[in-house]
């Protein structure tokens, strides 16, 4: 296994591209406020990385894509991690309750079609998997909201976490500037990923993000409180790439593995 791993994190290292902190030279840095010790601690102490975060017009951005609010950052969730076979864990924070429920997502209406056809595409992965959560696009209200990105921003897109009242993250941006011509499937795969965000999920490499990012493991937070093992299920799967993990490339398609489906079957 760990060889199988030196080469998915080789080949990471050559096609991945970080949901955040993409690394171009071309692109100017994001202005860095500073960030408060104290503010970083409680980043901290919720489980996340600490390293790297940036300001975001909803919070901090963590891990890459990942929206820290400053109601996340007054709560303490009930965190759950969930270990599917040897590589691939997932761990929720809040959950959207009141299930069974459908979820309903609109585009912001200047999104060209390509996105109405990617999260088409993302609704019926979901969809087909009978869970107690179902997603609808609408074209007004919506309790999740799919907008542009500023301009300028650092990430290829970003969710954050459902509330404590059991409600889904109600912001996704999109970073127009790649999603506009990435390949359809991977923009499909960004978006169900981003959702995934919204209902609960972690990335599935947070404890070393060189699996699907490259480089070196980096300390993604505390370590998670009663792991939970998914008993029976699959670990050869691990290299092709679950939909939570964190970087992606364009031309990838992440459609649900197996694992992902235990997940998803576990939460919802
Ligand atoms: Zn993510």
């Amino acid at each position: 296994m760990r060889s199988l791993l030196k080469v998915a994190a080789l080949f990471a290292l050559l096609t991945a591209v970080f949901f955040s902190c993409k690394k171009d030279a071309k692109e100017t840095p994001l202005p860095q406020e500073a960030i408060s010790q104290q503010v970083l601690d409680k980043i901290y102490e919720l489980g996340f990385g600490n390293k790297n975060v940036a300001r975001h017009p909803e919070g901090y951005l963590v891990e890459g894509d990942i929206v820290i609010t400053e109601e996340d950052l007054r709560s303490s969730p009930d965190r759950k991690l969930i270990r599917v076979g040897d590589e691939e864990q997932y761990r929720t924070t809040n959950t959207v309750t009141g299930l069974p429920r459908n979820i309903t997502v609109r585009l912001n209406s200047s999104l060209p079609a390509r996105y109405t056809t990617a999260l088409n595409s993302a609704i019926s992965r979901y969809n087909a998997l009978g869970l107690r959560i179902t997603f609808s696009r609408v074209t007004s209200g919506g309790n999740i909201v799919i907008n542009p990105a500023p301009s300028g921003a650092g990430y290829l897109a970003s969710a954050g976490f459902p509330s404590s009242s059991g409600n889904p993250y109600g912001s996704v941006l999109v970073n127009r500037s790649y999603l506009d011509t990435w390949n359809i499937n991977t923009v499909t795969s960004i978006i169900a990923h981003e959702i995934g965000h919204c209902i609960g999920y972690r990335h599935t490499d947070y404890a070393n993000r060189a699996y699907s990012c490259g480089g070196s493991a980096v300390n993604e937070g505390q370590a998670g409180v009663g792991a939970i093992h998914i008993p029976g299920t699959p670990t050869t799967n691990a290299v092709s790439g679950s939909w939570m993990l964190a970087c992606i490339g364009n031309g990838v398609n992440r459609p649900f593995i197996s694992s992902d489906i235990t997940a998803l079957n576990y939460v919802y």
